[in-house]
């Protein structure tokens, strides 16, 4: 038996022989991404059932120098979760630790394992009447565990944080094997370094994460929802201050939404109709919530855009008068990504720059890219109301694009200079993987970096922890 294949014969001592996949048809909804952009190979997907199976993995695969990838939902935008083209790495699926730990109402915490769905955890959350508000368009197949690692955002960050505010304690597999129990359910604990933060946006590189202790919250019982017609970006930005002094932490959403975008959603996503009688070129979609459901939010709401009509800042607007109309203002905004799939390939940008920037970065990179690329097509939508925007850019028909595709650097250039000059990042959500490893290389500083590369060789000295991504 050669060395691989007593490894997997032993990993399958671990975890079950079901549970270690090595054939070609079996590997490949693992090592292909959601995008289609990346694919690589691995010498076997592995699929542990719990923590301790996990941390035996890690031990068996750390004493015979295999690198790992690990894997949650797989709908990562950055080729994170997808092994090198080498075909050494196994692949470590965490989606078999699917159990609620606990639920704890009074603590306002859950504590969830790494491969419960997002969906899975707002319904544990939901049957004791708490939320669970990380919200994005792919939370039937993304997983805790990957939410966790990529740090995700969402569309309700603007009132409840990203993942790193939404965690308190963590279980993390370390590179060695040895499993850290660090699922605190504190709000209060000044005992040194904050650990779970390292982990927490690491995207494998330091560790695998097997469960974690997050915050619960009132559940919204009355939500309402809009879709707004706005002059231009900075009028929207206008809108955002004007809604927040009216109506506080009500507020729970603000996504906005460039016409390219809602073009493409109404023409590939079946069902979809325009939101007003004029297709907006910006629109915003707002929603609020509170926990008193005899609280008249869309009264409210109504009343404040009455108002912001009068000073100007929205050309026309519509209040979803039913849970079904919510649910189809939600459904332009959330099939974006999956319009632009459908629509093909496209050069993306996840950027944040602070909120009152957004306009000067969308009217400088316009500029910008039209003078070299006259009639590029820039699809940009996103969570305005944390100043990050998905900007993404094709130009012309098939073969037209594919040359622009292929000057993804100098494109890359224009927008993230840009977005470094005014403060800004060049991963708000999604995070680094393979995609934007050379870009994090360039525009984070040498100490930085040396921070991070030294956190890396402290905790994964043989660097087998999800090779070649991020660093
Ligand atoms: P995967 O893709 O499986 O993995 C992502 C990274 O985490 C990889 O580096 C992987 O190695 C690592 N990883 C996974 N599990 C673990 C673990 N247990 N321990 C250690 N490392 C692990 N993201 C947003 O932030 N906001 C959005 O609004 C948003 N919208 C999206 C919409 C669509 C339609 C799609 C397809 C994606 C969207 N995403 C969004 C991106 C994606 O859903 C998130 O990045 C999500 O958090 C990834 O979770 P996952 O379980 O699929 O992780």
């Amino acid at each position: 038996m050669n060395a691989d294949a007593q490894l997997l014969a032993a990993l399958a001592g671990v975890v079950g022989a079901p549970n270690v996949l090595s054939a070609a048809g079996d590997l490949a909804p693992y090592v292909n991404d959601w995008r289609g952009r990346y694919s690589g190979r691995a010498c076997a997907v592995v699929r542990p059932g719990s923590a301790a199976e996990v941390a035996e993995v890690v031990r068996r695969c750390a004493a015979a120098g295999v690198p790992l990838v690990p894997q949650g939902g797989n709908t990562g935008l950055c080729g994170g979760a997808t092994p090198a083209d080498d075909g050494r790495a196994v692949l470590i699926s965490l989606s078999r630790l699917q159990r609620i730990r606990a639920v704890d109402p009074d603590n306002n915490t859950l504590v969830a394992e790494a491969g419960c769905t997002l969906a899975a955890v707002h319904e544990a959350a939901e049957r004791v009447g708490r939320l669970f508000p990380l919200s994005l368009a792919a939370e039937g197949s993304c997983q805790i565990g990957g939410n966790l690692s990529t740090n995700a955002g969402g569309v309700h960050v603007l009132r409840y944080g990203n993942m790193r505010e939404l965690t308190l304690g963590l279980e993390v597999v370390l590179p060695d094997g040895r499993l850290w129990d660090g699922l605190r359910g504190l709000r209060k604990d000044n005992t040194g370094y904050d650990l779970k933060q390292l982990f927490i946006g690491a995207e494998g590189t330091l560790g695998i994460i097997t469960a974690a202790v997050l915050k619960l919250f009132p559940l919204p019982r009355a939500q309402a929802v809009a879709w707004v017609a706005t002059a231009d970006p900075a009028t929207a930005v206008s809108l955002l201050g004007f809604l927040r002094d009216r109506l506080g932490e009500r507020l729970s959403a603000f996504e906005l939404i460039g016409r390219a975008a809602l073009d493409l959603v109404l023409e590939h996503i079946p069902g979809a109709r325009p939101p007003l009688a004029e297709v907006p070129e910006w629109s915003v979609l707002i929603e609020l919530g509170d926990p008193d459901a005899g609280v008249r939010l869309d009264e409210l709401l109504e009343q404040a855009l009455a108002d912001a009509l009068e000073a100007g800042l929205i050309a026309d607007a519509v209040v979803a008068a039913s849970l079904a109309q919510r649910a189809a203002l939600w459904a332009l905004r959330e099939n974006a990504s999956e319009a632009q799939k459908i629509e093909g390939v496209s050069i993306k940008h996840d950027i944040a720059v602070p909120v009152g920037r957004i306009p000067v970065f969308l009217e400088r990179a316009g500029e910008a890219l039209r003078q070299v690329w006259p009639g590029v097509r820039i699809v940009a939508f996103g969570h305005l109301g944390d100043g990050n925007l998905h900007y993404n850019l094709s130009h012309g028909r098939e073969a037209e694009n594919t040359a622009f595709i292929a000057r993804g650097g100098e494109v890359n250039r224009i927008v993230h200079d840009l977005v470094d000059a005014l403060g800004g990042s060049i991963s708000a959500e999604h995070g680094i993987g393979q995609l934007k490893r050379g870009e994090l290389q360039r525009y984070k500083s040498a100490v930085e970096l040396d921070m991070m590369r030294a956190l890396k060789q402290a905790l994964d000295p043989q660097g087998l922890m999800n090779p070649g991504k991020v660093l």
